[in-house]
């Protein structure tokens, strides 16, 4: 199927430290592959706001999106983002920034447990690491996160499976999480706050969106209407990509739009 209708809420330019490309280049890119709107979501991890820079590449971040939106202004609709990661480990610098910047949309993720290093740099091929134990953690925080509610929508809620499953073909009985995860998504939905569809992981090993069709169906069942779907492109080539399947995969699972925000407002676009 084609859809005329693509919407990509999740891409990182060259203001996030594994960005490729500039913001003016990705938005050229957007507006030539025909997608409608597109949000510019630069990484902010905010358990290292100051320590790793982010307070400069914010700032950064914010003026060249903000930039490009009115350049771009008639032709492609650009929205000024952010990937908050770890904000419930400092959520008073979270906060202050949210005050402070006037985002369009906002997205909570978790990358890393307190203290320890991103799940994309862990090595799971170390017997000694109980996995199982990890994404416990893991989803305990992403409760907190969601109870917390000051961002848009949820990022690719089984992210450390990317890693885990995906890379080092760990096997991981989710019906142990499905308590937890139930609790999230209720809480989401109680919020009025979005679920994000990641389509990264179908150019993955994984081979797989974040959360799966499972995961999907789940939230729908539970009550879930906001859903927003994002490539998690870091190079020009993947704006875009997977959203296509991605809204294959939605339909599927009884969803017939998707959100997209601005000035941290869903509209509801349907999905055709
Ligand atoms: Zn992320
Ligand atoms: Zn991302």
């Amino acid at each position: 199927m084609s859809f005329k209708n693509i919407v990509d809420l999740h891409t990182h330019t060259d203001n996030s430290f594994d960005g490729n490309h500039s913001t003016m280049f990705l938005a050229e890119t957007a507006f030539m592959k025909g997608i409608r709107a597109v949000a510019f979501t630069d990484h902010l991890e905010m358990d290292a706001f100051y320590n790793g820079n982010f307070d400069k590449t914010a700032i950064q971040s914010f003026f060249e999106v903000a930039k490009a939106r009115s350049a771009f202004n008639g032709k492609l609709i650009i929205c000024v983002g952010a990937e908050l990661g770890q904000a419930v480990y400092d959520k008073a610098v979270s906060e202050k920034l949210l005050d402070t910047m006037k985002y369009d949309f906002v997205i909570g993720a978790i990358h890393n447990l307190p203290e320890i290093q991103d799940f994309y740099y862990m090595d799971f091929s170390d017997e000694s690491i109980d996995y199982m134990k990890l994404l416990e953690e893991y989803f305990d925080w992403e409760l907190k996160l969601a109870q917390w509610a000051k961002f848009d929508t949820l990022a690719h809620l089984t992210y450390p499976l990317r890693y885990i499953v995906g890379n080092y073909g760990k096997s991981v009985d989710m019906s142990k999480f499905s308590e937890i995860i139930d609790e999230i998504l209720i809480t989401l939905i109680r919020n009025e706050k979005s679920l994000e569809l990641n389509t990264a992981g179908l150019r993955q090993p994984i081979g797989v969106t974040s959360p799966d069709e499972s995961i999907l169906r789940r939230y729908k069942q539970l009550g879930g209407k906001l859903l927003t779907i994002g490539s998690d492109a870091h190079y020009a080539e993947h704006l875009g990509a997977g959203i296509d399947k991605g809204y294959e995969l939605a339909l599927k699972c009884g969803f017939d739009k998707i959100a997209l925000y601005q000035d941290r407002t869903p509209t509801l676009i349907p999905i055709e």
